[in-house]
């Protein structure tokens, strides 16, 4: 929805938005699978909507992708392979990136359309997608993911909100068969929405989620251009809880952290206390 030279992104049946103040529209097409929209806005920089849904900004960006990538590859024992699900933006794969000793990177992006135009507008973000070790497969992610065995040690489902082609990202069929495509110390790493404004979506999707992980956890982190900033992620493991750092990572990352602008261990650990209405959301003792 427009209001003279207003962006505004309208939630929650229509009852609850937020407003970008528009610079410039800068880009503007219908891929085959959906809108791709970027604008040039005062307050967040450069923004990519698909559908009308803000997914990136330049103001922001750091915190999704730091938080969804060092978390769980700070947890893991050996992190040779990880799968990154949608993504295409490609924050997530710059962050692992910055892990030598990770071997193989898949990004499986349902869209190609979003790669190129991030590549144009967002290329900080999509930096590492030249890597090596980066494979980019444009594919379905609910497809692709029957397919692989026990071969990831790092699954992130950085997928859009749960409607149309992604709603499939958020069911118990799903998240079967990432436990299935998981090493046996495996981790899932989600983005789960906003508990203030979807009560009902967020209970499902960790309802769903326990019914295949014996550990699953949650924290939040500040997203500026999400509906209500308080957005949570999920944490979900075959064999370690999220604060179960490795010993043998913590020496790299106390020198990689003072080039991260939000992810270090501290706040990693201190992020899965969480509050009485935070837990009860999620269905945590
Ligand atoms: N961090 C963002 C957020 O939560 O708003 C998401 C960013 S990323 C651009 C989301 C990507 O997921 C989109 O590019 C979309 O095309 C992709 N996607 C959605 N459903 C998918 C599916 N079933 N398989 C693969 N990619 C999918």
């Amino acid at each position: 929805m427009n209001v003279s030279g207003w962006m505004i992104e309208e939630f929650f049946r229509n009852t609850f938005a937020t407003g970008f103040k528009v610079k410039a529209h800068l880009h503007s097409e219908k891929s085959t699978f959906q809108q791709i929209d970027v604008f040039d806005t005062e307050a967040v920089g450069r923004l990519l909507l698909l559908d009308g849904k803000t997914m990136v900004s330049d103001k922001d960006e750091f915190v999704y992708h730091e938080v969804v990538s060092h978390i769980p590859y700070m947890v893991s024992r050996s992190c040779k392979k990880v799968l990154i699900i949608g993504g295409g933006d490609g924050g997530v794969v710059r962050e692992f990136v910055k892990h030598t000793d990770i071997e193989r990177i898949d990004l499986v992006e349902i869209d190609e359309r979003v790669i190129e135009v991030s590549k144009i507008y967002f290329p900080d973000c999509t930096s590492g997608l030249s890597d090596p070790r980066v494979r980019v497969l444009p594919e379905d992610g609910f497809a692709f993911i029957k397919r692989a065995k026990a071969e990831y040690d790092i699954i992130v489902v950085d997928s859009t909100d749960p409607v149309d082609f992604a709603s499939g990202l958020f069911t118990d069929e799903f998240y079967s068969d990432v436990y299935a495509a998981l090493t046996e110390d495996g981790i899932m790493m989600n983005q789960t929405e906003n508990p203030f404004l979807d009560e009902f979506g967020v209970k499902n999707i960790y309802g769903n989620m326990r019914k295949v992980f014996p550990i699953v956890q949650s924290f939040t982190a500040p997203m500026l251009i999400y509906p209500g900033v308080f957005w949570t992620f999920g944490f979900s493991s075959k064999k370690y809880r999220p604060t179960d750092l490795n010993p043998a990572k913590l020496g790299r990352m106390n020198s990689l952290e003072r080039s991260l602008k939000w992810y270090n261990t501290k706040w990693h650990q201190g992020a899965f206390a969480l509050s009485n209405f935070h837990k009860h959301m999620i269905g945590q003792e």
